[in-house]
This record gives structure tokens, sequence and C-alpha cells, in this order.
């Protein structure tokens, strides 16, 4: 769609993973427990009896399995060291998700002796992969085409 900066026309309120998409207030995921409120989802201790009830686009992406970026571990080096690079990257999880509970990681699958680690956002693809490269150099490239939300990070040490 030629003019357009964020994608196809109507993406960012017909999109359902949309995480600016708004929602009546409050609202709960009744899949997490994650309240909306104040414009965005977050932690709550409690739920308002009154709370409408929905699905936060982080769980919509879970139940569809439908990242919003992927980052790949390619080489020979990653399998010597995965115990280490798995915590860190569970570390940058919970160290996101502090901020923004709807970045999560989907999953994490070996594939043709690539690592494949399937995220909701593409920020949290974007962090890990440059949390990997800062703490175990090798080549991270990052690719995403303009006007794409899917990110797919590629990091690699031989
Ligand atoms: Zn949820």
């Amino acid at each position: 769609m030629p003019g357009e900066r964020r994608g196809p026309v109507g993406w960012e309120s017909e999109n359902p993973y949309y995480e600016g998409r708004k929602h009546p207030e409050p609202t709960v995921c009744e899949r997490c427990g994650l309240v909306y409120r104040d414009g965005h989802w977050q932690r709550a201790d409690s739920v308002p009896p009154e709370a409408h009830r929905s699905v936060c686009p982080a769980c919509r992406r879970e139940m569809d399995r439908y990242p919003g970026g992927y980052l790949f571990l390619r080489g020979e080096y990653w399998p010597r060291h995965w115990d280490e690079i798995l915590n860190l990257i569970r570390n940058q999880e919970a160290q996101a998700q502090l901020s923004r509970p709807l970045h999560r990681i989907l999953w994490v699958e070996p594939h043709d002796g690539e690592m494949e680690i399937a995220t909701t956002t593409a920020h949290l693809a974007r962090r890990l992969g440059k949390a990997i490269h800062s703490a175990h150099k090798g080549e991270l490239t990052i690719h995403q085409p303009k006007g794409e939300p899917l990110v797919r990070v590629v990091w690699q040490r031989d």
C-alpha cells in the first residue's frame, strides 16, 4: 500500500493483535488476567467486578501461534552454550515484562540445526537478539521490510 507508514489500510484498527487497539475500560483478559486500563494492558492485583471481558493481544497470539517477531540462532556456537543463552533469553523476557506484560516468548523450538524463538512483539525479538549479540558477539541481522509489522532477527556465530 503506497503512502501507508504502518502497514496495510486498517491494520491498526482491524488487526486483533495491535497493542494500541482500544477496549472499554476496565477490560480483563479472561485467559491471563491482565487488565486493560489507562490505555494499556497491565498486571492487576484484583479485577473490578464490572470489568468487560476479552482476550489480550499477547494471548491471542499464543492461541493462534501467530508471532510478532522471530529470533533465529544459527551456527555452531549456540548448541554448545545453550543453557547460558536460554537463561539470558528468559531473564530478558522477565525484565521486559516488568513494564510491558504483553512481551512474551511464544515458543523455543529447534528446526534443522537452528533454534527458533518466537515472540509476541517485534520489540522483544530485537531485544533478545541484541542481548545475545552483546554477551556472545557473533553477527546480528534484523530483517523488517518497511511497513511490515513482523520482524525476523537472525543471530549467527560459528
Ligand atoms: Zn491475556
